[in-house]
């Protein structure tokens, strides 16, 4: 019985590594993640920008028309400190009518504002800019004129919203104390609500931007786009509102106290008497930064449905290819007849079984069995019976052989090789006898068919290969035979050393 030399040491080569569907999907899965993570970054990025631009813009539009406010009230104001401070010469008395205009109020001809006029300390009017002759007036009920009476320190007093001489406008006044401190009277002017609505005239707002000039008490003076309905209203109540009159300058997030939609307000009010609040709604904040997000947000989807797409198609490929592969591999690697594995998987298994035995220091049980008398049962009743025996002698072997890692294969014609790793040559026996004994039932019951076992185990060392453990198997079954068949013989495989030594 010619035997196959043992196998060249170096192995198989290990297959190339392959992508597995499931990997492929975690890589996919993982690109999505990351890229939708990048994705949102920018767009929050870009929605933070926005926000940061408008707050500049509307910072940089309160700060103008705060600026143009201040200059105007501050100018008039001049004036009205002169009218107080001359008020008080002695000689402003003597002189004629036409003469103390002249020298009261030189400095007052400005389109939007209105006549500058002295009320004497009853809150009767003494004298008035636009006339020598003024008419009797009584504004002694008037709240400019009894804040002015009441406190000796307020300074310039600005008025709420009124009518004032047919003209929508602001009363703007000073008190005229006398050196010692008492009350001499009040010096009023007024500024026309038409100088704001001319100054916001000059600019170009904005879907949603909205502009409001509030007294220091929260009374709105006057708004764009322009609502008379708002002029006069108290809105100090709302709290976007109490913050821009309590602090310098500032921003907040709230709904608009006129039209209760979600804004960005920023103000601008330093010491003025006026507080500017400039705001935008956050609908055309983010109005360009939407229709982007929308945009992106779109090629992102259509993106992430091709790559899951293509991902499912891949997956699908691989997950086909790879069971293709394993029936290919099975079939590569199973003997057609009995269904257990052929020489060439024997061949690839002896050859890891023992480097792993070398490794782990175990011992390797070979058992080698052939069909007794197999060519006169072929001639008796034919190749077709003689195949049913072999596959009963193959289900008898994989029936005793159980253990994961045993290996049972059909090693050439008549004849099947038992790979039974870490077994002695005592436990390989016993395999051997239990192999033996189903065979016999089974033939005793079918056929006259018996097998010969040769048995070997081997704990292999260093630099050794198979080819001794085969041989050993060899030739106990040689020796079953030659003992008469139907039976196990174990031989003691020789230690390496001692073989080297005899071929000597
Ligand atoms: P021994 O007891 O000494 O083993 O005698 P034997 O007749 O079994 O041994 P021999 O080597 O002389 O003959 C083996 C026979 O096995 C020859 C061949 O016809 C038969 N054989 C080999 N492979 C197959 C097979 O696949 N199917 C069948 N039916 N017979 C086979
Ligand atoms: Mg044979
Ligand atoms: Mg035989």
């Amino acid at each position: 019985m010619g035997r196959m030399r043992p196998q060249s040491r170096t192995g198989r080569a290990q297959p190339p590594w392959r992508l597995s569907a499931r990997t492929l999907v975690t890589c996919s899965i993982f690109t999505i993640i990351g890229f939708s993570a990048i994705c949102a970054s920018v767009m929050i990025d870009l929605r933070r920008g926005e926000e940061v631009r408008a707050r500049q813009s509307l910072e940089n539009l309160a700060a103008g028309i705060g600026a143009d406010i201040s200059r105007n009230i501050e100018l008039y104001d001049l004036s009205l400190r002169a009218v107080a401070g001359n008020m008080l010469l002695p000689e402003i008395r003597d002189v004629s009518k036409p003469v103390r205009h002249l020298i009261l109020f030189d400095r007052t001809s400005a389109r939007n504002f209105g006549a500058i006029q002295v009320f004497d300390a009853k809150g009767r009017l003494a004298i008035d800019s636009t006339t020598l002759d003024p008419s009797p007036e009584d504004r002694s009920d008037a709240d400019f004129f009894q804040v002015h009476r009441d406190s000796p320190d307020g300074g310039l007093y600005v008025g709420r919203p009124a009518q004032h001489r047919g003209h929508d406008s602001i009363v703007l006044s000073r008190r005229i104390s006398t050196p010692d401190g008492h009350f001499a009277g009040v010096v009023a002017g007024s500024i026309r609500l038409s100088y704001f609505r001319d100054l916001f005239g000059r600019l170009t707002l904005g879907t949603g931007d909205s502009l409001t000039v509030f007294r220091r008490d929260g009374t709105v003076i006057v708004s764009a786009p322009f609502d008379p309905t708002a002029i006069g209203r108290n809105l100090a109540r709302a709290p976007a509102v109490t913050r821009a009159l309590t602090e310098p300058t500032g921003w907040s997030s709230s709904y608009g106290a006129l039209d209760d939609l979600p804004r960005l307000l920023v103000w601008r009010s330093g010491t003025e008497p006026l507080v500017v609040v400039a705001s935008r709604t956050w609908d055309s904040v983010y109005a360009v930064w939407r229709s982007e997000a929308a945009q992106i947000g779109a090629m992102m989807l259509a993106l992430i449905v091709f790559v899951l797409a293509a991902t499912q198609v891949a997956a699908r490929e691989i997950q086909l290819r790879s069971k293709v592969e394993s029936r290919l591999e099975q079939l590569a690697t199973t003997d057609p007849l009995t269904g257990l594995k052929n020489r060439r998987k024997f061949d690839e298994t002896i050859e890891s079984e023992w480097r792993r035995a070398q490794r782990t220091q175990a011992p390797l049980g070979l058992l080698m069995i052939d069909a007794d008398h197999f060519k006169s049962y072929n001639d008796t009743h034919g190749h077709q019976a003689g195949d049913q025996v072999l596959v009963g002698i193959a289900v008898c072997i994989s029936d005793s052989v159980r253990r994961a890692g045993d290996c049972a294969a059909r090693y050439g014609g008549e004849e099947f090789a038992v790979l039974l790793p870490g077994s002695s040559d005592t436990a390989a026996l016993h395999v051997a006898e239990t192999i033996r004994c189903k065979v016999a039932i089974w033939a005793g019951e079918t056929s006259s068919t018996s097998i010969s076992i040769g048995v070997a185990s081997v704990t292999p060392t260093r630099d050794t290969d198979w080819s001794s453990l085969l041989s050993a198997a060899d030739k106990a079954l040689y020796a079953a035979k030659a003992a008469g068949r139907n039976r196990s013989v174990g031989v003691a495989v020789p230690k390496p050393s001692a073989a080297a030594a005899l071929a000597a």
